[in-house]
């Protein structure tokens, strides 16, 4: 039920950090799996490891915000393993964090290019890839969104208007083509801890975010690659137009959780 043997996966931005590990795991559940991403060393390196895993996968270069690139990727996809099952729109323009400052002092070049990436680029992968799920019978496309998009917070104002905008778009491509067999679908983790994160964070950090969590612990790769395992799969068969949060309870609970927590002596 949990397997994608015989199923063929997209996932762009699968290079590094949580589609990294979510393109390692549809592999390994059975899909044969093409990893999209503008880091040409690192996504050639995650399909290599793939396949010395036993698995099988490719790697495509492409600029999700690129309407051609992204033809380009769903193409070698059915050009190569004759069909497209899955699309993990992952990819997000997270090096652009440092400039997704206040509004008032906003450059609009990062507010488009953050749009570009993170909004249009999931509006062209599903472009691309339904036509090709609505001929082989149906398919899942599987969206990251954020714990962010839910909430304001003291930056990335144009990283969260971009996320809350993906889960509108998830809802519209699940009513559009529901009836056609095509499943959509968005994730919104919390903090999740990937490599790169992991080598920036240090213990205090990672102990005043985890404040804010119901779980004694951040997410991993792993949490949510697991989340899109399901989704991606035939178990998931009766879900569709959902956001699926994987983020500890960090939406779960009162702004003064923590605070409150500190003053029972449970922190
Ligand atoms: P990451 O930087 O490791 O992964 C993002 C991937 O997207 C990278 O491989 C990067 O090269 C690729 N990418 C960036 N721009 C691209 C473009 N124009 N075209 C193609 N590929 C491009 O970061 P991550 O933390 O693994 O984030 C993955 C997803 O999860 C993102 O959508 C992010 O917004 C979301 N997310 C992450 C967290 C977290 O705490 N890590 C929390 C909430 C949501």
């Amino acid at each position: 039920m949990f397997d994608l043997i015989d199923k063929v996966a997209v996932v762009a931005g699968g290079a590094t950090g949580i589609g990294g590990r979510t393109a390692e795991v549809f592999a390994a559940a059975g899909a044969k799996v093409v990893v999209g991403d503008l880091a040409v060393d690192a996504g050639r390196e995650r399909a290599a490891a793939i396949r010395a895993a036993g698995g099988d996968a490719l790697f495509v270069p492409v600029d999700v915000g690129d309407p051609a690139a992204v033809e380009g990727l769903v193409s070698a996809a059915v050009e190569h393993y004759g069909r497209l099952d899955v699309l993990h729109n992952n990819a997000a323009a997270l090096h652009l964090f440092r400039r997704d400052v206040p509004l008032a002092d906003m450059d609009v070049d990062a507010w488009d290019e953050i749009m570009r990436i993170n909004l249009r680029g999931v509006m062209l992968g599903c472009r691309a890839a339904i036509p090709h799920m609505v001929a082989g019978g149906g398919g899942s496309i599987i969206n990251t969104a954020s714990s962010r998009a839910f909430t304001g917070t003291v930056d990335s104002a144009g990283y969260g208007t971009s996320k809350l905008a993906v889960v509108g778009l998830t809802r519209y491509v699940a009513t559009q083509y529901g009836k056609q067999g095509v499943r959509c679908n968005a994730i919104a983790p919390g903090v999740v801890v990937t490599e790169r994160a992991a080598a920036r964070m240090g213990d205090a950090e990672y102990a005043g975010i985890l404040r804010h969590y119901l779980t004694p612990r951040l997410g991993t790769p792993d949490d949510v690659a697991a989340c899109a395992l399901w989704l991606a799969s035939d178990a998931a068969g009766f879900v569709t137009g959902q956001v699926i949060n994987v983020d500890g309870g960090l939406g779960a609970h009162q702004p003064n959780f923590a605070e409150l927590s500190d003053l029972a002596g449970r922190g």
